[in-house]
């Protein structure tokens, strides 16, 4: 066999022609390998006229404005002006370009660099679209590079031209000429991991043959037959990883069967003050059906802000404590977990039930005698932090964990928690609940492995939340309005950016809170929260705005999650268009929990597309599973639910929810392959594929 000079595996360094920058470049956007360059897909094709004259423009462009067709042209420097804008974007450089047959003038914006690079008589090709300007034909901002003294200047070829993601220093066209030095013999040396009756029943290309239509396609389709392979391989490597773990837990793992009869319900309902609405109930059984079984239960409760999570986990966690087992439940921030805390406690007053309170501000030695209690089983329920997971919280018999407001955490950082006697077989039963509902896309992605409940509307007795944009010259009547309300009787939040203040021009919590003080707030009592505190002081000041001995707090967002105050009911968040959608919303949940009517004041002057596409999703209306769409739609799946904590890379060329057939179609095929070989054993490229892509992320290491 020939030798092979471009093995997948080696370093683009290696290819001839590459200099360090280029290599500096690549290696930014994650190109170490040729394998990797390889991957490298291109974001969309031109179509190419080639080599033009200046005359041969002119006569494309016709009588058009502008055309949107490219075109190279070759020609000569002939004046370099570095031109001032009268402001810095508008700075640009003009540059006459000249060849045998006329003269055209291009204008780089913004780029002033371009004008040091450039120096008369040198030759250059530019390429880009024209445009017809006071009468003469121009070209705006093309893309140019210099000819080289040899090299020869045939006419640029026509064709499809790829379009690849490129940075400062490594260009497109740089791109592309790496790897149509590499491709040719890159390409045999893939292997597909499909058979060809199975990509014969997916209609489908082989692997080699997809790379070679997104790269050098003959025609557009092409490239879209290419990509959609691809695309499938992502979405279906990431499917058989998920049902893979699924499979394995209900195969391999085990937790403890707890009992759910008449008796243990009226027991627990006996403790709790209200009636549980019908869907808290129908999520109650399928919880209850879960916990009974020896498959650990995996379960993602999703249910609106202040839909009334806390009670059905408090429900879970007491079908543990009827069957002499512990329960645990964990949330994102420590005023979080105190709250919880106090809820339960309540509630559990005059009980038998031992709860408990691990944050990382607890002293060494309080630590030290409540990890004992855990340990030795004095304790039923623990409430805590991210400090529960530390290695030396062992329980004594734990059987049901709840994880609240799961985006906050990673995807897979759950179900780490352990008791003395397991061996890594026995897991507790786990319930992840969240306020951010899952949109159907990633329900099927990232967490493919969780089966859904959902609770669906709020408590009885809720009053709407009226929600307003104000412009950042109108705060006044807003504060004003705000300090009614107070006179009434009634209490509210201040939201704002920052700890302290900064040169950002942005309020900050500690000067914000003086200034309302005098302004608005005269006679008033106005205190603040914020991550920085001491959690003592911290819970001393939620306890009195709580029991209303605080009027205004001003806050952070440390308040976004889970602060539970009826008589709240005024939110005023400042800078509103800082804040992310999902984050908007929780926010403004904290009010409009009781049976007075809520409302929320969104101060912004927001200037991003993005921010006014937030602003005016969360005016418009208070349903939580069409904010989430909403932010989807806004971000991007990547960035949501904790997607990227969990260290699963986003997605490479499938696009959610546009290639949402697609991921069907790879679930099905991983849900039949997971079941016919569970473990890949027939499959070795693909588990090997697997478990190098998601092997970590997934926690795959034990499973397969
Ligand atoms: P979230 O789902 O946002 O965590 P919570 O569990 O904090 O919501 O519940 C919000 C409020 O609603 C709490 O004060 C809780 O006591 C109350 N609540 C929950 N369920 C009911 C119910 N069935 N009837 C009346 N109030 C309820
Ligand atoms: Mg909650």
């Amino acid at each position: 066999m020939q030798d092979t000079t471009y093995e997948l595996r080696r370093f683009v360094s290696t290819i001839s022609g590459i200099s360090p920058d280029h290599v500096e470049g690549l290696q930014k956007i994650g190109i170490e390998t040729v394998a990797d360059l390889i991957k490298h897909l291109p974001l969309r094709f031109e179509e190419h006229h080639g080599g033009v004259t200046i005359e041969e423009a002119t006569v494309i462009l016709g009588e058009n404005e502008r055309s949107p067709d490219l075109v190279t042209i070759e020609g000569e420097v002939a004046e370099i002006r570095p031109i001032r804008g009268w402001k810095r974007s508008k700075a640009r450089v003009e540059v006459l370009l000249e060849d045998e047959t006329g003269s055209l003038k291009i204008n780089w914006f913004n780029q002033p660099w371009i004008a040091k690079k450039l120096h008369p008589d040198m030759r250059i090709r530019v390429h880009g679209s024209l445009s017809m300007y006071k009468g003469s034909v121009q070209m705006t901002n093309p893309r140019w590079e210099e000819i080289d003294g040899e090299e020869c200047t045939t006419k640029v070829e026509s064709g499809l031209c790829p379009v690849y993601p490129a940075n400062e220093l490594v260009s497109s066209t740089v791109i592309s000429k790496l790897i149509s030095e590499v491709l040719d013999e890159a390409l045999p040396q893939i292997e597909d991991h499909f058979s060809i009756e199975e990509r014969k029943k997916l209609a489908m290309p082989e692997l080699r043959e997809a790379y070679r239509m997104v790269h050098k396609p003959k025609e557009q389709n092409e490239s879209k037959e290419g990509r959609r392979r691809i695309a499938y391989d992502e979405l279906f490597l990431l499917q058989l990883g998920v049902m893979m773990k699924r499979h394995h837990r209900q195969t391999t793992l085990h937790a403890p069967s707890l009992r759910w009869d008449e008796k243990v319900k009226s027991r627990i309902e006996a403790r709790i003050p209200f009636t549980l609405t019908e869907s808290q109930q129908k999520v109650i059984g399928e919880i209850a059906h879960d916990v009974t079984n020896t498959v650990p239960m995996n379960r993602l409760l999703q249910g609106d802000v202040g839909s009334g999570k806390t009670v059905v986990a408090l429900h879970a966690m007491l079908m543990a404590v009827v069957g002499d087992a512990q329960a645990a439940l964990m949330a994102p921030t420590e005023l979080l977990a105190e709250q919880h805390y106090g809820t339960i406690v309540e509630m559990l007053e005059g009980s038998s039930v031992s709860v408990g309170l691990l944050t990382s501000s607890l002293g060494a030695k309080d630590r030290k005698t409540l990890i004992e209690k855990v340990s030795n089983g004095e304790l039923d329920i623990v409430v805590g932090t991210h400090a529960l997971l530390t290695t030396d919280v062992v329980f004594s018999n734990i059987a049901v964990s709840i994880v609240d407001e799961q985006h906050r955490f990673g995807v897979h950082q759950r179900a780490t928690l352990r008791n003395k006697r397991d061996d890594d077989k026995t897991v507790p039963h786990t319930l992840v609940m969240t306020a951010t509902p899952i949109p159907r896309t990633l329900s099927l992605t990232i967490f493919g492995d969780l089966d859904v409940s959902t609770i669906s509307g709020l408590p009885p007795g809720r009053s709407p939340i009226t929600t307003r944009l104000v412009q950042p010259e109108d705060v006044s009547k807003v504060y004003s309005f705000f300090r009614e309300r107070i006179d009434k009787g009634q209490q509210g939040y201040v939201v704002v950016p920052l700890v302290e203040n900064t040169d950002s021009g942005m309020k900050a919590v500690l000067s914000h809170a003086k200034s309302l003080e005098q302004e608005y707030f005269n006679g008033k009592r106005v205190a603040f929260v914020h991550g920085r505190m001491k959690s003592e002081e911290r819970e001393e000041t939620m306890s009195a705005f709580r029991e209303g001995n605080v009027d205004v707090l001003v806050a952070t967002t440390v308040i976004e999650v889970g602060v539970d105050v009826a008589n709240a009911t005024m939110m005023v968040i400042e800078h509103a268009d800082r804040f992310g959608l999902a984050q908007l919303h929780q926010l403004r949940g904290r009010v409009g929990r009781g049976e007075l009517p809520g409302v929320c004041a969104l101060i912004a002057a927001p200037t991003t597309n993005d921010a006014i596409e937030r602003l005016n999703a969360i005016v418009e209306t208070t349903d939580g599973f069409r904010i989430a769409e909403k932010d989807l739609e806004i971000r991007g799946p990547g960035e949501l639910f904790g997607a990227k904590q969990s260290g699963i890379a986003p997605f490479k060329s499938a696009r959610l929810p546009r290639d949402l057939e697609l991921l069907r179609m790879a679930r099905r095929n991983a849900v039949d392959y997971i079941q016919h070989d569970p473990l890949l054993k027939d499959a070795e490229l693909l588990r090997k594929r697997l478990l190098s892509k998601y092997g970590e992320s997934l926690g795959l290491g034990d499973v397969a």
